[in-house]
């Protein structure tokens, strides 16, 4: 198949790359039990808001923040009042 320039394959490679599930910064290796594809703005946007954090370490975060959350819940008020 053709990489060349507007072909299936550079289409295919220009709109989706791989993502390490474990990153390679902590050693995560290219095969393909350790990556995903994802479209390129996904891609962007996961590595935008979670740097290199890993599926359980954001879920670990969130569930974090859940847990403030629900602690905090009638505490803090929504809105500031207009006084
Ligand atoms: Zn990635």
């Amino acid at each position: 198949m053709s990489k060349k320039k507007g072909s299936r394959k550079w289409e295919r490679e220009w709109m989706f790359n791989e993502h390490h599930l474990v990153p390679k910064v902590c050693g995560g290796k290219a095969n393909p039990q350790n990556l995903i594809t994802l479209d390129i703005s996904r891609h962007v946007c996961w590595h935008f808001l979670f740097g290199n954090l890993t599926i359980d370490e954001v879920i670990e975060m969130l569930e974090r923040l859940k847990r403030c959350q629900k602690n905090r819940k009638g505490k803090i008020p929504h809105k500031r009042s207009n006084k």
